[in-house]
């Protein structure tokens, strides 16, 4: 269904993704979790670290494939781990792997 939706718009979701290539966004899962969240826009397609259009909600939950302010780019690999889960299941999981990562540092100062 949501390939459909694509290609009735094709022209307005191209212009989309173009507008998000040509402003160089990063990644905005990389950047919940506070990993390094640039991406290589010259990077291939297939691998998986490129950059993809990623729906914040998706298409298939009624979500629009081409309104700018429902698009963010993403590493393949991170909309891939994503799949179609919402943007606070996302967030969710970063704030939780961030309070993980802040309790490590804290524990292992504690042994220094
Ligand atoms: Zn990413």
């Amino acid at each position: 269904m949501g390939s459909q939706v694509r290609s009735r718009n094709g022209n307005a979701r191209r212009k989309a993704v173009a507008r998000l290539r040509a402003e160089g966004r990063p990644c905005w899962i990389c950047e919940a979790f506070g990993r390094q969240s640039a991406i290589d826009y010259s990077l291939p397609a297939r691998h998986p670290m490129s950059f993809e259009c990623d729906e914040l909600i998706p298409v298939s939950c009624g979500g629009s494939p081409t309104d700018p302010a429902n698009l963010a780019a993403t590493h393949r690999r991170c909309n891939e781990w994503r799949s179609n889960h919402s943007v606070e299941w996302v967030l969710a999981r970063a704030a939780a792997a961030r309070g993980a990562a802040t309790a490590r540092a804290s524990t292992s100062r504690r042994w220094l």
